[in-house]
């Protein structure tokens, strides 16, 4: 059994609140752990890819508005695979640089695994036992399934799986209005 000062499952808003605990007392011992990459929802698959998505919309659109000021252009194609690569590479970097201070902290140990309670201020992370008397829950949401009628029968995308998929012509509606969809 390993135990800590503080433990913090997930690592998105909780790594504000890890960095300042540390800062405060740079003694501090700290497990830290997350069963997905780190940076949380926001950063891997939620805030910042959508609006690094959005941005090259609202870019078409203010072409395609342009004429309103006089200006005449013309989108001639849109390239969405590279669209799709540029934001993956942009939230790369990002996870890479939080995993790289992750491991490389001194004050804390970083479990990529799940955690789960076993007894009161105990977690199973993985094959260890882990106990704290100050432990964060950070753990986000996850996407709910609407109880439309037929739903099932789709191949639907949610948020935690859209990034994963290659996303086809037919699945593309919110860029419908780019060429290459
Ligand atoms: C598409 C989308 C767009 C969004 N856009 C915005 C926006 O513009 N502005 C805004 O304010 N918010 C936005 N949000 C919401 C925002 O992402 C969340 O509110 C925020 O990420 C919550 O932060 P958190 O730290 O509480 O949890 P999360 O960021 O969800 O982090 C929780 C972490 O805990 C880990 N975890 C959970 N359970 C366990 C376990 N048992 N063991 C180990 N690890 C575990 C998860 O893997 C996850 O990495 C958006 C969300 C989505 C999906």
């Amino acid at each position: 059994m390993k135990e800590y000062d503080l433990i913090s499952i997930g690592t998105g808003s909780a790594m504000n609140l890890v960095d300042t605990m540390i800062q405060r007392t740079p003694s501090l011992r700290v497990a830290v752990i997350d069963k997905d990459e780190p940076g949380g929802i926001c950063l891997t698959r939620g805030c910042i890819p959508s609006k690094i998505l959005l941005y090259p919309a609202e870019v078409v659109r203010t072409i395609e508005n342009a004429r309103t000021f006089g200006i005449d252009s013309e989108i001639k194609n849109v390239d969405f695979k590279k669209v799709m690569k540029r934001m993956r590479t942009l939230i790369s970097t990002q996870v890479t640089v939080i995993r790289k201070g992750l491991s490389n902290s001194p004050n804390i140990d970083y479990y990529v695994e799940v955690a789960e309670f076993v007894y009161p201020h105990t977690l199973k992370v993985g094959n260890e036992t882990l106990k704290s008397d100050m432990i964060f829950l950070c753990t986000g949401s996850k996407p709910i399934i609407p109880p439309i009628k037929g739903l099932d029968k789709l191949d639907y995308l949610t948020s935690d799986t859209i990034q994963a998929n290659s996303i086809t012509r037919k699945r593309c509606h919110c860029w419908r209005r780019i060429h290459s969809c």
